[in-house]
């Protein structure tokens, strides 16, 4: 069994085939996928997600660092609303992107830390999202660490130092396509990092793994993944499934 630790199943990039998608994923043995939100915009579109699949959809509530915009407030309560009405698994994706837009950096942090401190009021985990913004993200971190501060870095593509620090916050490093691409880097010192520290993600329907880059990803390439985990760690497939889903589930607690 697989656990897709990330992915957009809700995305309109599978309005026209969720179904056979689906059953793909659930056929190659992913039996568990865990749902990060982006905004308001697709709150619904993840109930009804849960509602099709509930044995095997698991959903986050969050803001996304990219919809973090002049209304990110009215973004904020509906994440909060959202949590007092439901159970979720995680606080997620939240975090700061400067790749699109740096204007909103201050925003960003805001929101991020805001989000950290709803995590550990529901003592749940929280998932991160981190582009171009190291230094912004471990300094967040740094001022909310501690016990009660755990999660994952999703979509890990740092250096090794980078991977080590993100473990001192108690996150695990989610390890999606980027692994299978030949400059990908990660798969230089992965195995340099205990097993117990990694998840495995697609982050579906962005970042394929080889030999599907560039295309629509979907949550049945988890597969692609973990064998070149195996690859790189040497050891079976099998193991990596088995480690990593035992991972997931002691973060997100099911
Ligand atoms: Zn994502």
């Amino acid at each position: 069994m697989l656990t897709d630790t990330h992915t957009h199943l809700y995305s309109d990039a599978f309005d026209e085939d969720r179904k056979q998608m689906m059953k793909r994923a659930i056929d190659a043995g992913i039996e568990r996928f865990f749902i990060p939100a982006i905004d308001s915009d697709y709150t619904a579109k993840m109930y009804e997600l849960e509602k099709t699949y509930p044995d095997h959809v698991f959903l986050m509530m969050g803001l996304h660092p990219t919809s973090v915009k002049e209304n990110y407030e009215e973004e904020l309560a509906h994440v909060e609303e959202q949590f007092k009405k439901r159970t979720f698994y995680a606080v997620g994706e939240i975090g700061i992107d400067l790749h699109w837009d740096t204007s909103t950096l201050g925003i960003q942090q805001d929101a991020f830390k805001r989000q950290i401190q709803l995590a550990k009021k529901y003592k749940l985990p929280i998932v991160i999202h981190c582009r171009e913004a190291f230094d912004e993200v471990f300094e967040v971190l740094e001022s909310e660490k501690g016990a009660d501060l755990f999660g994952i870095f999703h979509c890990f593509t740092g250096t090794k130092e980078q991977a080590e620090k993100a473990i001192s916050y108690n996150m695990k490093l989610g390890i999606g396509g980027v692994v299978t691409f030949k400059n990908g880097k990660i798969d230089q010192f992965l195995n340099e990092i205990d097993l117990k520290h990694i998840v495995l993600e697609t982050d579906s329907p962005y970042l394929s793994p080889t030999p599907h880059r560039g295309k629509r990803n979907e949550s049945s390439y988890l597969s692609l993944i973990c064998r070149k985990v195996a690859e790189i760690y040497d050891v079976s497939e099998k193991e990596i499934a088995t480690v990593t889903t035992q991972n997931s589930k002691e973060i997100f607690s099911i």
